[in-house]
């Protein structure tokens, strides 16, 4: 019996009862990647029911005085999934889909990509399930004070890192540092990444994980032999992530196609302007209305003929009733779980390339880490170093994880596993359990 089987059978019983083995969705999806990974974790497997268990979970109450005078509550999460590295890193999610499910994914998988480009944080990952664009700019910062109040005794610098994610930006974070602060009776910057430049934060942090998406996939498209000059990109997502990635692949001579966001999906085969895409949604919202480009169906955005597609929206966004129908050659996730295994599978056996969130939207955290170290040493870099250190680690991570890939003939995701979870699971055995 190998070691895995005795470690499964082991811990078999031992399920907590607020996790369901047989669980769909994020959590589910994140899962079924640990269970992939496992066989190429030789002696490590015996920790790796660590991995398949958010060390600590906190939901809570968050209620708010309404414009209108009444009392409203959301429900809010922070979750570290595992601390063997590092303090928790990762970011704030507002939408009004958001579930406890879908945190645990997100703090794994922050777990796996903070071990994937080596920087000193475990995973972690928070959320407020509300529609932000249905609050006041007051009810918006109510809610941001009192939830972070609420987790307030999980974060800190030294202890649990936040920063922007869905629909969270730089003046939410401003809140969320300002609460602690006056919470613990110091400033204290390094409480959340993301901040305004003012306020301790870094410059090149709003572009970073959009620069390192942009970075991966040029690395990967020289490796397959795809010319960025000229290549038709898709994205879905045309926010932070989304935005930034498409417009760096236009000014490097590639040609936007298509965009989908909450609003609609548009199409010019002949190429968009980028930048005045990301005018357009930042004055109306949506890309919805952009004048340079047709609207198309929303099931039809899957189809378009592309090389490159970037999911840069939500959670399962490709799966097995649209992934038969991509035609791109590379996929590059800028999303979180974007992909679900089936579909995987799905664009594995079409020979489509899947360069995984877990890598390829590393540059968000990557940049945070500076961020956070510049507001510890107080001490602060120009952008053209910061892109470059974060343009240096993006491929040095990339080449590695490529390297794995074809060592053992696995995809790039199960790689980034393999680098990722040796390096938490060595660290979680070298530290042992305590007491
Ligand atoms: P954002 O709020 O700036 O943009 C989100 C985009 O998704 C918007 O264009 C929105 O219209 C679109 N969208 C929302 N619902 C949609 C739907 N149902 N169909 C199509 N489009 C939809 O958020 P962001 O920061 O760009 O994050 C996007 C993704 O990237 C998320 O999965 C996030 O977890 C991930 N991510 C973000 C960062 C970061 O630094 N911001 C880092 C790593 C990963």
């Amino acid at each position: 019996m190998s070691v895995y089987e005795q470690s499964a059978l082991a811990t078999k019983h031992a399920l907590p009862s607020y996790l369901n083995a047989d669980e769909i969705g994020p959590w589910g999806t994140y899962l079924q990647q640990v269970d992939r990974v496992t066989p190429y974790l030789g002696s490590l497997a015996r920790w790796v029911e660590t991995l398949k268990r958010p060390k600590r979970i906190l939901v809570v109450d968050v209620p708010i005085e309404m414009d209108d005078g009444t009392i409203a509550h959301f429900e809010g999460y922070r979750v570290q999934h595992n601390l063997s590295r590092g303090p928790g890193k990762g970011g704030v999610r507002f939408h009004q889909d958001v579930t406890l499910s879908e945190v645990m994914a997100l703090s794994a998988w922050m777990s796996i990509k903070n071990a994937a480009v080596n920087v000193p944080y475990g995973g972690a990952k928070g959320g407020i399930r509300v529609d932000p664009r249905k609050l006041s700019k007051g009810e918006l910062e109510r809610l941001t004070r009192r939830y972070t109040s609420e987790i307030g005794l999980l974060i800190g610098p030294t202890k649990d890192i936040s920063a922007p994610d869905v629909n969270t930006n730089a003046q939410i974070m401003s809140w969320m540092m300002d609460t602690y602060s006056m919470n613990t009776g110091a400033t204290a910057t390094g409480v959340v990444t993301g901040k305004p430049i003012d306020l301790g934060g870094s410059l090149g942090r709003v572009e970073a994980t959009g620069r390192g998406v942009f970075t991966v996939g040029v690395e990967a498209a020289k490796l397959i032999g795809l010319p960025v000059q000229g290549a038709r990109v898709a994205v879905q997502g045309f926010g932070n992530v989304g935005g930034t990635a498409g417009r760096l692949f236009v000014e490097a001579g590639a040609q936007l196609v298509a965009v989908q966001d909450h609003t609609g999906s548009i199409y010019n085969p002949l190429g968009m302007d980028a930048a005045a895409l990301q005018e357009h949604v930042r004055e109306h919202g949506g890309v919805k209305g952009f004048p340079g480009a047709e609207a198309i169906d929303t099931d039809a955005f899957w189809s378009v003929d592309c090389d490159i597609l970037i999911p840069a929206a939500l959670e399962g966004q490709i799966n097995k009733d649209n992934a038969e129908r991509i035609k791109a050659r590379m996929v590059i996730e800028g999303a979180n779980g974007p992909t679900t295994p089936e579909a995987d599978d799905i664009l594995h056996d079409k020979g489509v390339l899947v360069l995984p969130d877990v890598i390829a939207n590393a540059g968000g955290v990557t940049v945070s880490y500076f961020e956070w170290v510049q507001d510890f040493s107080s001490f602060f870099w120009s952008e053209d170093e910061i892109n470059a250190r974060l343009v240096r680690i993006m491929q040095e991570a990339f080449a590695a994880v490529w390297q794995v890939a074809q060592d053992n003939k696995v995809s790039l995701r199960t790689a980034t596993f393999i680098v990722a979870c040796k390096r938490i699971l060595h660290a979680r055995e070298a530290r042992g359990l305590y007491p």
